[in-house]
């Protein structure tokens, strides 16, 4: 193995959706491996505490708190002007910002569907084409973050799976687009994450996580945000258009073997 493959710190980086959960996570691996990132989300006020944290913190990377909302194109095209400011370029795109909510599809409007995409598939849209030029300049990698309801059968997410199952298409064909720049498009497909989001849709209370317990069905956030670094990392450059499933032990359907 080549020595320093995995080492990203001198990079700089937009993770966004990082006011909380998976996002925040990212971002708090990156600064303390010495990556500046450019974090957002919805609200000012929500990402503000968040770079405040880890910028008090020893780390070498620094964070730039945000707001943008990833569905508009022109508060996108600011954060990505703003970040080539401050930190020089941008190396690594994570798109991490995403929502979900739980619905019959009978009982599924219009509205509901539209906002679903909207956040989840053109936001990975706007925020990629906006920073298309940083990207290719220097050759950087994007990090999509998809769902393992993009590849199963999700009731009562058939907005949400398709809309993530559009991310893992989009992943694949620009990764192919971009190969000649230099630019690595990659997706994680993550199982269930303990994260305040995942609560919200799903009724549980992952909070405490037994990670001794081998049953492995609930994964952490740091268990994402090391893989987000791994494929951030020259030690992934044979990794392209990939999405890896980071979803602990396979669940299985309970019918019998044939
Ligand atoms: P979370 O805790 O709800 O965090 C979502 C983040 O996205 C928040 O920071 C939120 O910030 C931000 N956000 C939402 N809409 C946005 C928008 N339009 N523009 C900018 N930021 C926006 O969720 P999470 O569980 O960490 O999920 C992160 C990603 O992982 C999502 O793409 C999700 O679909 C995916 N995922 C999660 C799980 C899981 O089990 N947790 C499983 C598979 C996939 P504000 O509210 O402050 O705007």
């Amino acid at each position: 193995m080549d020595a320093g493959t995995f080492e990203i710190d001198g990079s700089s980086a937009i993770v966004t959706g990082a006011s909380s959960g998976i996002g925040r996570r990212i971002a708090e691996g990156f600064a303390a491996r010495g990556v500046d990132t450019t974090i957002c989300s919805r609200e000012q006020g929500n990402v503000d505490p968040v770079a405040e944290a880890i910028n008090e913190r020893d780390d070498s990377g620094s964070v730039l708190p945000v707001e943008c909302d990833v569905r508009d194109r022109d508060a996108v095209e600011e954060m990505v002007d703003r970040t080539v400011a401050a930190f020089g370029g941008i190396d690594v795109l994570v798109n991490n910002a995403g929502g979900a909510f739980k619905c019959d599809f009978d009982d599924l409007s219009q509205n509901g569907w539209r906002t679903i995409i909207d956040i989840n598939l053109h936001g990975v849209y706007n925020c990629t084409h906006a920073a298309s030029e940083p990207l290719k300049d220097g050759g950087g990698a994007v990090i999509n973050i998809s769902s393992v309801r993009s590849l199963e059968a999700a009731p009562e997410e058939t907005h949400y799976g398709a809309a993530k199952a559009g991310v893992n298409s989009f992943t694949r064909s620009l990764a192919s687009e971009w190969a000649e720049d230099g630019v690595r498009v990659n997706c994680i497909a993550p199982g269930f994450i303990a994260t305040p989001g995942a609560v919200s849709v799903d009724d549980t209370d992952p909070s405490d996580i037994d990670r001794s317990n081998v049953d492995r069905t609930i994964g952490t956030t740091g268990e994402i945000a090391d893989v987000v670094e791994f494929l951030a990392s020259p030690a992934a450059s044979f990794v392209v258009g990939e999405t890896l499933t980071v979803r602990g032990v396979p669940q299985h359907s309970g019918e019998p073997e044939v």
